[in-house]
């Protein structure tokens, strides 16, 4: 059994810790991950929210503004598990957070180097007007996503890109959808920076984001997880904490 000593000294042993985070560091501000009972995912089949169908039909842009808005309307706030991971940075200590979140709660925290893998959910884009292979294709037209959220409610239905007529989406990563380039390249560096990497709230089940922890273990870097339950990597790691991460490191 390992305790949350065993952490500290793990944490303490090395010089550069990136951070690897999931929807699990977000459930104690509010935001439910894939699986709680109530969450987001009970009620929007993401089958249904791909990309390719999203491009392909109206009714299915107008499901996903509608979750869009559920998401928001949590209204979320940092917690410490955030806090610890924005002032491990601030001292020093990491180079930054790998995360699979949209949600924001890393530079709502102070995190200032962020490879958001799945994008945000705080702004929409342009992904033109008939994007194929997963492949948006728009203008490079960003917003707020409040702009969208407006634009619906003033009575647009499906609002289209004012710089170019292209269709407009949550400037997330769906499934179906490539991922963006920019975010992977600050990972990588990242991890060359670091000599372990901590994996905070992740069912380390959805690819190919959960394969940077996987890199890390193979490249021989110390590997650290802490989630609420078992994941498939836990047999990689030199430490494991199952527990709320937000109480795990408080004050850390
Ligand atoms: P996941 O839902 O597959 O797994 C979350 C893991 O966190 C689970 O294993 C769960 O047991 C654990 N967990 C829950 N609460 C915890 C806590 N308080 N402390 C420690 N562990 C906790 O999440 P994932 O691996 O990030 O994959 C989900 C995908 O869905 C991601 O790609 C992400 O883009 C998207 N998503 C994002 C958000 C968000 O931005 N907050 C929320 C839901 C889904």
């Amino acid at each position: 059994m390992v305790t949350e000593e065993d952490l500290g000294a793990w944490l303490a042993e090395h010089q550069s810790v990136v951070v690897f985070t999931g929807a699990g560091i977000s459930t104690e501000s509010g935001i439910p991950d894939f699986r709680s009972p109530g969450g987001v995912w009970t009620k929007y089949d993401p089958r249904e929210l791909t990309f390719q169908r999203y491009v392909a039909s109206a009714d299915v842009r107008a499901r996903s503004w509608k979750m869009r808005r559920e998401f928001f309307a949590a209204g979320a706030k940092p917690n410490p598990a955030h806090e610890a991971v924005a002032r491990w940075e601030r001292d020093g200590r990491s180079p930054g957070v790998i995360t699979q979140n949209i949600d924001g709660l890393h530079a709502a925290a102070g995190s200032r180097s962020v490879a958001r893998l799945h994008g945000t959910a705080a702004e929409v884009m342009c992904v033109g007007a008939a994007p194929v292979g997963g492949q948006p294709v728009g203008c490079g037209w960003r917003e707020d996503t409040r702009w969208a959220f407006d634009a619906i409610d003033a009575g647009t239905a499906d609002p289209m890109c004012p710089s170019c007529g292209g269709l407009i989406k949550s400037a997330t990563v769906s499934f179906g959808q490539m991922m963006f380039p920019e975010p992977i390249e600050l990972a990588e560096q990242m991890i060359e920076e670091a000599d372990a990497m901590l994996v905070i709230g992740s069912s380390l089940s959805v690819y190919p984001a959960a394969g940077f922890p996987e890199i890390a273990a193979a490249r021989g870097m110390g590997l650290g997880i802490i989630n609420a339950e078992p994941t498939p990597l836990d047999h990689l790691a030199d430490v494991v904490v199952h527990g709320r991460a937000g109480e795990i490191l408080a004050g850390r």
